[in-house]
């Protein structure tokens, strides 16, 4: 049984692992192909001076140098920390700094371009290396060796399972995001459990969509796949004009998404040539049950709805395939993973109230990095991973997710902290306070809300604003509604509460 991503699939294979849909050609890569280029790139890696366990970041969008370069960084016995290549300078830095990443990997260009993820490298002395693939290889060229300089050929390691695999922040509603350290073993357990659920078999073949720097993208579509044999398409981004076409061209059979990507894809439907599909898997943010209808009849094909965080390397339950009930509006049961529904003190409540949702099981987390506290408040003493979020089991045993206990702005499946916002908000002259927030959205389900009080005598207009944000965070965190008022409600003690601070400004709205 396969304990680390170095032994978890075939390398001796000659069936087809990658698909990366590039025109007019295919690259078309086998596991045994991937299998060799992952071990050069590992030995490319050792000679630039990664040991065992340095962080590596990955500012690579979804492509074949992103898969290579992140297995090879965890083969190499390195933490993989895949970045968001979207992010602007600040969040780069915060990321690199908080792994004291030894090296940064960017796209072919950035260097000479300077570009956002070079600046915050280079702040931090981790070494910068442009990945692509030219033609032929992965190709790493080494810009500037940063701390690694001196350390270079180091010996080719073996990854061991509990060896920290990958690192991932939590989107944080209490101010940082979390560092989620994710070991061999707690990935090789989703993976497993992933397979299981979906009884995943060499003959599936899999769309990509989601991005590979979040779990859901990582684990549920892209390793589980590759762990079960099967072959995965990655098209650079999500793009819902190319994806029937992709998809039927090379013979998908599933993909997995959150609920705005299947509902973008309803609006552009596929082609006469009608795709054979044996499930479609939902996951990250809740899919009602109108789009679960929806989905079912447009596709004829079963609709699996799942949960998932971070902190469980992603799948804690799933709905089951056929004969197994679909119930919608729940997210099915455990799949591997042990869920119980806690109170304050730990304990059980009876069937059908609502508590904390509370997991335990080989894919959990043993604890964030340099977060003691945050480590002490999520475990219950026996042991029991606290999700934070609000849930009650049906007659069945399934569960039931009724709202997060935190309150962090779900777009679509893109976590976005509202601190952040608040903080970044608070940096403008003209500013005074500001509280972010979650409005409803028909397509993302929720998109970001802010109430503005402007520092007295001045005035400030919704562009001026738009203009500063975008300046310094990625573009999909830019506030959708802005509500200037001069008094921020709060509570008796003087705290703020966004739900009382969005209700308020909502109502003005109408
Ligand atoms: P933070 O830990 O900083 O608060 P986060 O929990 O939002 O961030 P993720 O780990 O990306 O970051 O998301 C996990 C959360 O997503 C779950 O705890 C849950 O609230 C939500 N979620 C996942 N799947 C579903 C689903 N099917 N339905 C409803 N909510 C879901
Ligand atoms: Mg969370």
């Amino acid at each position: 049984m396969a304990t680390t991503l170095s032994n978890s699939f075939s390398s001796g294979d000659s069936s087809t692992a990658v698909i990366i849909p590039s025109k007019p050609h295919a690259l078309i890569v086998s596991y045994k192909t991937l299998s060799a280029e992952i071990s050069s790139f590992q030995k490319k890696l050792a000679k630039l001076g990664v040991t065992p366990q340095a962080a590596v970041s990955i500012a690579l969008p979804n492509t074949y140098e992103f898969i290579v370069a992140f297995l090879a960084s965890a083969w190499q016995r390195g933490i993989a920390a895949p970045l968001n290549s979207a992010y602007k300078q600040e969040e780069f830095e915060f990321y690199i700094d908080d792994l004291k990443s030894a090296v940064a990997l960017v796209p072919k260009g950035s260097f000479e371009k300077d570009g956002p993820a070079v600046r915050a490298a280079r702040k931090y002395q981790a070494a910068i290396a442009e990945c692509y693939w030219n033609g032929q290889e992965v190709v790493l060229v080494v810009k500037d060796e940063g701390k690694l300089k001196g350390k270079g050929n180091q010996k080719v390691e073996q990854a061991q399972p509990d060896d920290i695999a990958l690192v991932l922040h939590t989107s944080g509603t209490t101010g940082r995001p979390k560092a989620v350290p994710l070991t061999h073993r707690n990935l090789t357990r989703t993976m497993k459990n992933i397979k299981a659920t979906y009884q995943l078999t060499p003959e599936d073949r899999t769309m990509l969509v989601m991005p590979l720097f979040h779990v859901h993208g990582l684990l549920a579509g892209f390793l589980a796949p590759l762990y079960s044999g099967g072959s995965v398409i990655v098209p650079p981004k999500f793009s819902a004009s190319e994806f029937w076409d992709d998809f039927i061209t090379h013979k998908a059979n599933w993909y997995t998404a959150v609920p705005t990507i299947h509902q973008i894809l309803l609006k552009n439907p596929p082609p006469q040539t009608k795709p054979n599909i044996r499930f479609i898997r939902s996951c990250s943010s809740p899919l009602s049950p109108t789009i679960f209808h929806l989905l079912e009849e447009t596709y004829n094909a079963p609709v699996l709805e799942a949960y998932a965080m971070t902190e469980a390397a992603h799948q804690m339950t799933s709905n089951p395939l056929p004969p197994g009930k679909r119930q919608p509006g729940s997210v099915g049961v455990g799949q591997g993973v042990e869920v119980v529904i806690l109170d304050g003190e730990g304990k059980t409540v009876p069937q059908g109230s609502e508590a904390e949702i509370c997991i335990k099981g080989e894919n959990v987390t043993r604890g964030y990095l340099n977060n003691p506290e945050a480590n002490k408040s999520s475990f219950t003493k026996d042991g029991y991973f606290r999700t934070g979020d609000q849930g009650k089991l049906d007659k069945d045993g399934y569960v039931i997710i009724t709202g997060r206990i935190k309150e962090l702005i779900n777009k679509g499946g893109e976590k976005i902290s509202p601190i952040e916002l608040d903080n970044v908000l608070a940096r403008h002259p003209k500013i005074g306070e500001a509280v972010s927030f979650a409005i409803p959205d028909e397509m993302y389900g929720q998109d970001v809300g802010v109430a503005i009080v402007p520092k007295s005598g001045q005035n400030m207009s919704e562009k001026e604003l738009r203009d500063w944000v975008s300046e310094k965070v990625a573009k999909f965190k830019i506030p959708k509604n802005i509500y200037f008022t001069d008094n921020m409600p709060k509570t008796a003690t003087g705290k703020i509460q966004r739900r009382i601070v969005a209700d308020t400004m909502m109502k003005q709205d109408k």
